[in-house]
């Protein structure tokens, strides 16, 4: 049957007369059936990626690009007066992540099965996953975010087990999601959830729930608050929930394969993606324990199965929890973790090394690293610094598992879906091998002086802002500019990224124009970020914003030259939209703290020019592109890891050293602000700034404007600015997540 009668068939009416939603609906259990017919991958050996999150936005688009069938959808459905944007529309988008990393996992998946390699996701249906963000007098509040439907992606199957609490057990359900290759293969992501799940505990507009209530809460939110201690209890219920399944999975698929145990490595490697899933090794140690094989046996071979991936030097983030804890909610863990401590404390007089520390805290990288066989960074600059500081201990003693794999981004979804223009343009210039192979962008370069296509870039960026202009006035009722400049900053909020000083940029920009010194081009500078409900910085710093968009677009001397706009609940399915608009891709923490970033990439492959800081994977960027295609500033890493070092950073010297800076700052507590914002926020914030600043914006800030500042100027030569978008265009290749998951394959998984 072809494929219209097949819709048709699924409708059962004419397609002209299907609602959208019918139509979608039709379409998800055609992929589903395709999905499933497709090949899978049956060799002996399977990478499982543990991961807390799985951030992989809306399926449909995706999933008809990668069955290789989107276009003919497209047209069937045009020429029944219907448009695929509309349908995609109707579509939830899951909400199973968070940020960066959970987007990581997702890109992950669609490389592991574009490349035909054996690999599954395993992790956690969360049932209302991460809060929807919702904007009131310009702060933000948390929704539960819905998005199971009754038609959904998710496959229901008959896999259970039970799951051993401290005071009680679970059952668990699995329901799995089809993860297509392009043109290639298809894995499944599997995600666990608790039959005894009670969405009703969670009232509406809220986030609120009983943390006690276990069996009826366990899967319904991503992180949940971990302010108190209830909530970081339920966390050690998550995460063991998560890895007690996916390692008696794991086993049974193995034994199912012939493994007996003794060779689990042959077949099986485990991907930890961070430290959320750390205790699958002492849980894999646990049940190997059981059928009977010896400890010293049972850590060999889950050292050999099981490889680790860092993604933070923040201190705040390396998970350590209380032995308490987990002698309440996974007391049948606790004496394997004692004993893997036991072993490291016999081998080496260092404390660092340590898995329980003197306050008894069981610091979960330091399981990682030990008692797996590889531990890699997520970016060149990242792992040098877990090798020569943060880690540096354990690197002595463990040279041969350090290694990087510098991240990547699916181009399947950050460029054929996200931007078709572009993508259409590419494909006539160089033909359409850069879809399997990205290094084939290159092939771009040789247009370099060509005027028609410097000239048409141009014309496929405009076209996209435009795009972008109408969705925000729909959605967020502001408008904006198409001539003017997008200068794009979304990704969550935390100090570290420092969303807080691009709004100081705002604010000295206003001054200026106040003051009569007026851009060339007029400026739109758009956020999008959600801040964890429990910090407090971030949430002020969110509050600020509003409030500098609520200041700046109502004033009429200044909104023809400079707007702002903050994009409520910044999601997958908003960068894709945000991010082909972009003219100026901010990237901006402070060098040393992102790891790598990949929002970074997505920005530079849709033609954006990065601003930003030698941090992360920017480095490696900055190197691809050259010097004069990126728009670097800021303190390097190194300067920075020795101003904490040696605890001699004073922002208060430099606010008050310096007239500008601190008409800068005093502005977040004049009248203009405070008459429309909150004192106690404001105040709070300009406090942290002016006595903290933890991550130095005030060190930084000088640099950032007067870099800013160039790269407007360098807009204005047209010519100039297209050459700057089709260099980085053409040298995003390398920043394909199939490369690294070439890398992870040869390196570490060895498939
Ligand atoms: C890519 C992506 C991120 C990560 O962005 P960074 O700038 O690397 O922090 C976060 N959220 C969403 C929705 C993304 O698509």
């Amino acid at each position: 049957m072809n494929l219209s009668n097949l819709l048709e068939s699924k409708c059962k009416k004419k397609l002209n007369l299907c609602t959208n939603q019918e139509i979608y609906t039709s379409l998800l259990n055609i992929v589903n059936e395709l999905a499933k017919q497709k090949a899978k991958n049956e060799s002996k050996k399977k990478i499982y990626y543990i991961s807390a999150e799985f951030l992989i936005g809306k399926l449909l688009s995706n999933n008809l690009i990668n069955l290789g069938i989107y276009d003919e959808v497209k047209q069937i459905l045009e020429e029944n007066g219907k448009n695929i944007s509309e349908i995609e529309e109707v579509e939830l988008e899951p909400s199973l992540g968070n940020g960066g990393l959970g987007r990581l996992a997702a890109c992950f998946l669609d490389s592991i099965a574009t490349l035909g390699l054996a690999g599954d996701g395993i992790g956690l249906n969360y049932h209302f996953g991460l809060f929807k963000q919702k904007f009131k007098n310009n702060l933000q509040f948390e929704e539960k975010n819905e998005w199971i439907e009754e038609n959904s992606w998710l496959n229901k199957t008959d896999v259970t087990y039970d799951i051993d609490f401290g005071e009680f057990t679970l059952t668990s359900r699995l329901y799995d999601i089809y993860v297509t290759g392009y043109n290639n293969i298809t894995n499944k992501l599997h995600l666990f959830d608790v039959e005894t799940v009670d969405e009703s505990i969670v009232p509406d507009d809220s986030i609120d729930f009983d943390k006690e209530k276990i069996a009826k809460n366990l899967t319904l939110f991503l992180y949940p608050d971990d302010s108190d201690e209830q909530g970081r209890i339920l966390r050690i219920y998550q995460q063991y929930f998560m890895v007690s399944n996916a390692a008696r999975y794991i086993i049974d698929e193995c034994v199912a394969k012939g493994s007996n145990l003794y060779d689990l490595y042959d077949y099986a490697v485990i991907q930890i993606n961070d430290t959320h899933p750390t205790m699958v090794i002492p849980e894999l140690i646990r049940l190997l324990l059981e059928k009977g094989i010896s400890m010293d046996d049972a850590i060999e071979i889950v050292s050999k199965t099981c490889a680790y991936t860092n993604h933070t030097i923040l201190a705040e983030a390396l998970e350590k929890w209380p032995m308490r804890y987990l002698e309440k909610a996974v007391p049948n863990l606790v004496e394997i973790i004692k004993e893997l401590d036991n072993r490291i404390r016999e081998k080496y007089d260092d404390k660092s090394l340590y898995i329980i520390d003197e306050n008894q805290n069981v610091h979960m990288a330091h399981i990682d690293i030990h008692y797996s066989f590889s531990t890699n960074g997520v970016a060149s600059l990242h792992t040098e610094i877990l090798k020569n500081n943060e880690l540096n201990n354990f690197y002595k003693i463990y040279p041969e598992k350090f290694n990087n794999k510098t991240n990547g981004i699916t181009f399947r979804r950050w460029l054929m879906h996200c931007n078709y223009r572009l993508t259409d343009f590419i494909e006539e210039l160089i033909g359409n091998g850069f879809k399997k192979d990205a290094t084939k962008l290159e092939g771009l370069s040789k247009f370099i002086d060509d005027d028609n296509v410097l000239e048409k870039i141009l014309e496929i960026k405009k076209e996209n802002k435009v795009e972008l202009k109408q969705y925000l006035k729909c959605t967020q009722g502001i408008d904006i500019d198409e001539n003017s400049i997008y200068d794009i900053q979304v990704k969550r909020l935390h100090e570290y990224k420092r969303q807080q000083m691009n709004a100081l940029y705002i604010i000295y920009k206003y001054l200026q124009i106040k003051k009569g010194n007026i851009p060339t081009t007029p400026i739109t500078v758009i956020f999008g970020a959600k801040a964890a409900p429990a910090y407090t910085i971030a949430k002020d710093i969110i509050h600020l914003i509003l409030c500098l968009q609520q200041l700046i677009n109502n004033d009429p001397e200044v909104n023809k030259y400079l707007k702002v706009v903050m994009v409520e609940n910044y999601n997958v399915t908003l960068a894709e939209k945000l991010i082909p608009a972009c003219d100026i891709s901010e990237q901006i923490s402070l060098a040393s703290k992102e790891a790598s970033g990949t929002g970074n990439m997505k920005f530079m492959l849709n033609g954006a020019v990065t601003l930003g800081t030698e941090d992360g994977a920017n480095v490696e960027i900055h190197q691809e592109v050259g010097d004069d295609n990126i728009f670097i500033f800021g303190e390097s890493s190194e300067n920075v890891i020795k101003h904490y070092e040696n605890a001699d950073y004073e922002s208060l010297d430099i606010y008050a050293r310096n007239h500008e800076i601190k008409e800068v700052v005093d502005f977040i507590i004049g009248e203009e602000l405070m008459t429309i914002g909150r004192e106690e926020n404001l105040i709070r914030l300009f406090k942290e700034i002016v006595k903290k600043d933890w991550f130095m914006t005030l060190l930084d800030f000088k640099d950032y404007v007067e870099t800013k500042e160039r790269a407007f100027k360098e807009y204005e030569n047209r010519h100039k600015w297209s050459q700057m978008m089709l260099v980085n265009i053409s040298k995003a290749g390398y920043f394909s997540s199939d490369r690294t998951i070439s890398e992870y394959n040869n390196d570490i998984w060895k498939l």
